[in-house]
């Protein structure tokens, strides 16, 4: 077996070519190395294909069968089929069949972690990081399978017993995205296959491989055939648009940008004779406010983790960063000095690099034009600021912008890139208006040891999840999902579900 630290020392890094075979007997588990469609139960090889390529060095790490509409309307039509018998499953056998697959993830961790890091680029601790991520979704489903309460109401006129109880939706129709395309996808296909729905994914063109080997994953964990199909397609909004309009898919389920989620709502209103359920987790503008009484060092750890993981494509990344004028030139300067001697970019195999590359060239060509204007309006370049091409066309330099404001088309785009844009601030009510200035409302951070302002801002923050002297607040517990244009619904949770399931009322007559 080749081991992953020679396979990269052997790699010719400028060859563009499919390597494949090569990649897949690095693996511990060759089978987990998955490249042909799961269409109900069968792993079908299509006669088209598309390249996956490894953002690090450009390299075409797998072909991967390319799904076309027909596919997907088989898998849908088998899905179907599959949830008139899957529905009746009893929850404790769904909640064994989910926490065999959340152990079958932990036991192949680290062949799951190697495949984001091929398709994704980051590093491999962080892809380790969300392997497990994963499985904890699984797990926690498995434990809320069995936890599907409805409620006994007392009847007001006395002679009537009202009750009301949960049921499946049917098949569910999931698009996940690039940026965590194996904890995305978990965080969608558990919650679905706990309650009895079926499903159809899918995953993000970029990084098929690792949404593929949690389908042959769902196999092994004993899941009947047809109620986990993935099929990787290059047909994006095609495939899109017949899932939002099938009338067999009852939800359609999507994490992306706020653009393409609109799209999809309309589709699923206009192109489909029912309605269905739509869930969303869209893009944010995270801020994260200093307050002059902050600690420091905390802040500092805090914006380490949340600005730059996975240099800063993560929607709950902190977009915007307001700092107290009096500890500004002080938190900007340990900010620097803790980039410069800590972060080291490059090949996420690579054991010293904690940073990779973005996911594509318009990926970083957007970063540069959003810090060009943020330059060209007054923003001051304390570290990076530009491509690191050396390292590759994906590689953009972990950067910190000083003196943004509001007029600067930075303040009010998500970066997804790993730019840390520093607010200078002086009063609450300032802080509060800015962090508010914004269409989207995912998460918020702010640090600051005073109870009652934490208790205010917390209050105050428009965004669906608020982290309080603390950058790292996803966790299975948690109800994960925003409010204005970051979308609708919630993910994980004791609440996570609700969103795949429809409450129905009965009423008996004594
Ligand atoms: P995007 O919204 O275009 O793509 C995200 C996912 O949606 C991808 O997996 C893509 O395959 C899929 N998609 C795109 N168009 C689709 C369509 N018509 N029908 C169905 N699926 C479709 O985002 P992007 O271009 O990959 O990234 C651009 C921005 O999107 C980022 O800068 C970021 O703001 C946002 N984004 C957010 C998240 C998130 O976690 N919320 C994830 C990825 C991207």
């Amino acid at each position: 077996m080749i081991r992953y630290s020679s396979l990269l020392t052997r790699r010719t890094t400028n060859a563009i070519r499919v390597s494949q075979r090569y990649y897949s007997q690095s693996f511990d588990d060759p089978d987990l190395f998955r490249t042909r469609a799961l269409i109900n139960g069968k792993w079908i090889k299509k006669p088209d294909s598309f390249p996956v390529r490894n953002p690090s060095t450009q390299e075409i790490v797998a072909k991967v069968s390319d799904c076309q509409l027909s596919d997907y309307e088989d898998a849908i039509v088998g899905a179907k089929a599959a949830f008139d018998e899957f529905r009746h499953t009893s929850p404790q056998e769904r909640s064994d069949m989910l926490e065999n697959l959340g152990n079958l993830l932990i036991e192949n961790k680290q062949d799951l972690a190697r495949l984001i890091t091929l398709e994704n680029g980051k590093p491999f601790a962080d892809a380790l990081g969300e392997v497990l991520y994963s499985a904890s979704y699984f797990r926690w489903f498995s434990q809320e399978a069995v936890r599907m309460y409805g409620t006994v109401i007392p009847g007001p006129s006395g002679n009537k017993q009202m009750f009301s109880i949960r049921q499946p939706l049917g098949v569910v129709g999931i698009m996940t995205p690039w940026n965590f395309p194996s904890a995305m996808l978990a965080r969608k296909v558990a919650p679905a296959l706990a309650t009895g729905n079926t499903c159809v994914v899918k995953p993000a063109s970029e990084t098929p491989l690792s949404a593929l080997v949690i389908g042959w994953l769902c196999q092994q964990a004993g899941f009947p055939p047809s109620t986990c199909s993935i099929l990787p397609t290059s047909k994006t909004p095609e495939v899109g648009k017949l899932l939002c309009g099938h009338d067999l898919v009852k939800k359609v389920t999507f994490t992306g940008s706020t653009r393409v989620g609109r799209l999809l709502m309309a589709q699923c209103a206009q192109d489909s004779k029912i309605i269905k359920k739509v869930s969303m987790e869209l893009g944010g503008n995270a801020p994260f406010i200093i307050f002059n009484d902050a600690d420091l060092d905390k802040a500092l750890n805090g914006i380490i983790g949340c600005k730059f993981r996975q240099s800063g494509q993560t929607c709950v990344c902190a977009n915007r960063i307001f700092v107290h004028k009096d500890v500004y030139d002080e938190f900007a300067t340990r900010l620097v000095k803790r980039m410069i001697s800590t972060f080291n970019l490059g090949d996420g195999f690579n054991e010293k690099v904690t940073h990779g590359p973005l996911i594509s060239a318009a990926a970083v060509e957007k970063v540069s034009q959003l810090v060009e204007d943020a330059k060209q309006k007054g923003a001051e370049v304390l570290a990076g600021g530009k491509k690191a091409e050396a390292l590759g066309p994906y590689f953009y330099r972990p950067t910190v912008l000083s003196g943004v404001n509001e007029s600067m088309d930075i303040f009010h785009t998500e970066v997804f890139g790993p730019v840390a844009s520093l607010v200078k601030f002086e009063d609450t009510e300032e802080v509060i208006r800015m962090a508010n200035n914004t269409d989207v409302g995912l998460a918020g951070y702010f640090y600051t040891q005073d109870i009652n302002r934490a208790q205010e801002i917390a209050l105050r923050m428009e965004t669906g999840m608020v982290g309080i002297n603390t950058g790292a607040i996803s966790d299975a517990a948690l109800p994960f999902g925003g409010i204005k244009n970051s979308g609708l619904g919630r993910e994980g949770s004791l609440h996570g579900l609700e969103d795949y399931t429809e409450l129905k009322s009965i009423v008996l007559q004594a």
